[in-house]
């Protein structure tokens, strides 16, 4: 983890919250190859649930909600962590995850396991940030930043189901952030107190809701896949029945294996309909269903998927770093998929004369408003290619003392290193070919 942190910083992908000012604890900044990489796994995301799919529905709903959202919803009365502090030494913990803590007195054992730890019993810590609306900072104007995003889809659904072509079952999907005052937040992205969600809702017949549950299941996982991510560190995590959400009547977490043990990265969940029984008693207003082929009415249940896209952008960074050692030098690369990697391709010329550069810089112009391309000529051709490798570019390619006369190029290969030789002319066909 320490190498990935570092070479996020470095190459830009993730810098700490303001460290001018010495950082704000487990907050992150995303840089450019950072935000690059992260918007890459939102658009596959969205382009594989909205645009592909014809019964999903694309919404974006505000961050600040009506404070009876989330009495209704649950959240102020059971959204909570058990949480233990140490009379000793003043941290806090979560009760419920002591044994992957550390005691600040003695790292190498779990908080509570070292002679001198005196834990309190453990206390229910609500996750939501409180802040007010308004000028008054009055109990009357107490509003939450949203701990998911799954209520402004809940509360939006007839509004989605009325003004489009949908009936059910279909889904509402939304990518936005979401906000929880964790107890232990840490782990570099991985637990942080403001996130992003990728969150799909799918509104079913009660009844139909298990065999949705499984189809949603097996979806999922292969979005993982088609991340390129090593299938032999993802797996399934059934809750049992004591660590159900308190909304849940089943769920399962795809898990990754980080550096740091097995992780949760993606929550499927049978919410039923308790959501929007929920919101239909605290609302008074009628959120059933009418349908038409048998002139009924009844509340839908949601299965629910719920990504977190920090995480997922982590899990495909680690997935990526690997070092191998080429001729006694180590060789860091980070080995994205194309379709996810920042920089898809970087335009070298070999040296800086002979009309090379010019040559370089015209592919280079002509790609870039198709593909994202980065352009370098300074230092060694092979430093160049390290500066690649360790970003995750998947091809380099360089203009030689052979373009300008045979009109040609080498494309240089990221994992094996080989080189093509392809027609100046053809390789922007060549890349998208392969970035399908
Ligand atoms: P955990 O048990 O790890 O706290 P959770 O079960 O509360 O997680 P969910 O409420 O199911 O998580 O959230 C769905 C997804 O949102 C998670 O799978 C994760 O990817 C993401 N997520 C949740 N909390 C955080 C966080 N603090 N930082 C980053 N991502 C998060």
């Amino acid at each position: 983890m320490d190498k990935l942190v570092s070479l996020a910083k470095r190459r830009g992908f993730v810098f700490q919250s303001s460290e001018v000012y010495g950082g704000l604890g487990s907050v992150w900044d995303y840089g450019p190859l950072g935000v690059a990489l992260k918007r890459n796994i939102k658009d596959r995301w969205w382009n594989s649930l909205v645009q592909a799919r014809d019964d999903i529905e694309g919404l974006d709903a505000a961050i600040l909600m009506h404070p009876k959202v989330w009495e209704a919803s649950g959240h102020v009365s059971g959204f909570t962590d058990p949480l233990v502090d140490c009379r000793t030494c003043k941290a806090r913990f979560r009760a419920d995850k002591l044994a992957d803590a550390r005691c600040p007195q003695k790292p190498s054992k779990a908080p509570g396991e070292h002679s001198t730890c005196d834990l309190t019993e453990p206390r229910q810590f609500n996750l939501m940030f409180k802040t007010f609306m308004g000028p008054m900072e009055e109990s009357a104007s107490v509003i939450y930043l949203r701990p998911e995003t799954a209520q402004g889809i809940y509360v939006n659904y007839l509004n989605v189901l009325n003004s489009s072509r949908q009936a059910i079952p279909f889904g509402i999907a939304q990518i936005g952030k979401a906000f929880r005052n964790e107890i232990t937040p840490g782990n570099f992205i991985f637990r942080t107190r403001e996130f992003e969600q990728m969150e799909m809702q799918f509104f079913v017949k009660p009844g139909s809701d298990e065999e949705w549950f499984e189809q949603w299941r097996t979806i999922r996982m292969a979005w993982h896949l088609s991340l390129g991510l090593n299938p032999d560190k993802l797996r399934w995590h059934q809750h049992g029945a004591g660590e159900l959400a308190h909304y849940a009547k089943a769920a399962y977490d795809i898990e990754y294996e980080f550096p740091f043990g097995w992780q949760e990265i993606e929550g499927i969940h049978n919410r039923t309909d308790f959501d929007l029984s929920r919101h239909q008693e605290a609302s008074g207003k009628k959120l059933e269903y009418f349908e038409q082929a048998t002139n009924s009415r009844f509340l839908p249940y949601v299965v629910e998927t719920s990504a977190g896209a920090d995480r997922v952008t982590l899990t495909v960074m680690a997935d990526a770093y690997r070092e191998e050692t080429v001729e006694g030098e180590t060789r860091v690369v980070m080995g994205f998929a194309p379709q996810v990697a920042p920089i898809k391709a970087a335009v070298l010329p070999l040296m800086k004369k002979d009309g090379q550069p010019e040559l370089a810089l015209e592919l280079y112009h002509d790609l870039r408003a198709k593909i994202p391309t980065f352009y370098d000529d300074g230092g060694a051709i092979g430093r160049r290619y390290r500066r690649q490798d360790e970003v995750g570019t998947p091809w380099c390619i360089t203009i030689d003392h052979e373009t300008a006369t045979q009109r040609s190029v080498t494309i240089r290969h990221r994992d094996t290193m080989t080189q093509d030789r392809v027609g100046l002319d053809q390789v922007k066909g060549w890349l998208l070919e392969r970035l399908g």
